[in-house]
């Protein structure tokens, strides 16, 4: 039986693999599906269908939206959202702007802080329209400034450490809208990584059409939980591995997948939310 993995990253954003070598991948771990999901962009897409048609596997167009509730950062997987929906593309722009900009604020807090690492050169190392704080991790590991990327989040990059910055970011609740609005299904990503079910209650209230149950970091209580508060709720249950390439050893991806009929239940809700905004 086939099966899917329904979170994936490339290059498009901070993963190591290209469209291509993810398809290939994808194929090598026998899966029938997987679905890009690059962090706050589409970029990946064209290439990423035509690899996965040349495959024969299943390509699910989607993307992993940064948004935030209450002072939490809480990460909407966006599948099947219009590519040439417009207000949806211009909201993807605003946050790779914001991206780009808090990029600056954390070049110029480690150049004060004697390391004199550029603004361009992280650009360099991130290569895509989506930078974040693991490309200024690479570049800073490449240009001899620390030992590892795990190092370089520990003295400079983390929430409470000096060179971090803070980020623009979406209200959860407009995000969903707008993933719905594009003809998208609007999924809560890993919310077990969240560390707290009273913010994960609150955000399934706000509209959401499904839950992540199955992610890498999810123990198996973690799973049934959540496949639990999705049942409970009548919300379609998705799962994947977030792979992020070869960044931390052995690609992730085809660890954790889910039966194709879940990614059929996606599609369709799709499918009819697109009709229904046709219609309207
Ligand atoms: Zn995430
Ligand atoms: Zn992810």
């Amino acid at each position: 039986m086939l099966q899917a993995d329904l979170h994936a990253h490339t290059y498009f954003s901070d993963g190591t693999f290209s469209p291509e070598e993810l398809a290939a991948y994808a194929v090598k771990q026998g899966l029938g599906a997987v679905a890009l999901t690059d962090h706050d962009s589409i970029e990946g897409w064209s290439r990423m269908r035509e690899a996965c048609q040349k495959e024969g596997i299943r390509f699910v167009p989607g993307s992993e939206l940064t948004s935030q509730w209450r002072s939490k950062e809480i990460h909407l997987l966006a599948y099947y959202p219009d590519e040439n929906h417009l207000e949806f593309c211009s909201n993807l722009k605003k946050f790779q702007q914001a991206r780009t900009l808090r990029i600056h604020a954390m070049t110029e807090k480690l150049q004060a802080l004697g390391i004199p690492l550029t603004f361009d050169e992280v650009i360099e190392v991130a290569n895509c329209n989506s930078p974040g704080r693991p490309h200024v991790a690479r570049a800073l590991v490449e240009h001899g400034h620390c030992r590892s990327m795990d190092d370089a989040f520990k003295k400079y990059l983390k929430k409470d450490r000096p060179a971090w910055a803070p980020k623009f970011r979406i209200q959860a609740d407009a995000a969903i809208q707008l993933i719905q609005k594009a003809g998208g299904v609007a999924a809560l990503a890993h919310p077990g990584l969240l560390n707290q079910d009273s913010v994960v209650r609150e955000i399934l209230e706000l509209g959401l059409d499904g839950i992540e149950c199955f992610h890498s970091r999810h123990s198996e209580s973690e799973r049934l939980k959540y496949r639990q508060m999705a049942e409970e709720r009548g919300l379609l249950t998705t799962g994947g591995s977030d792979c992020h390439g070869r960044n931390k050893g052995e690609p992730l991806l085809g660890k954790v997948t889910v039966p194709m009929e879940w990614l059929d239940r996606v599609e369709e809700l799709a499918r009819s939310r697109k009709q229904d905004l046709t219609n309207s």
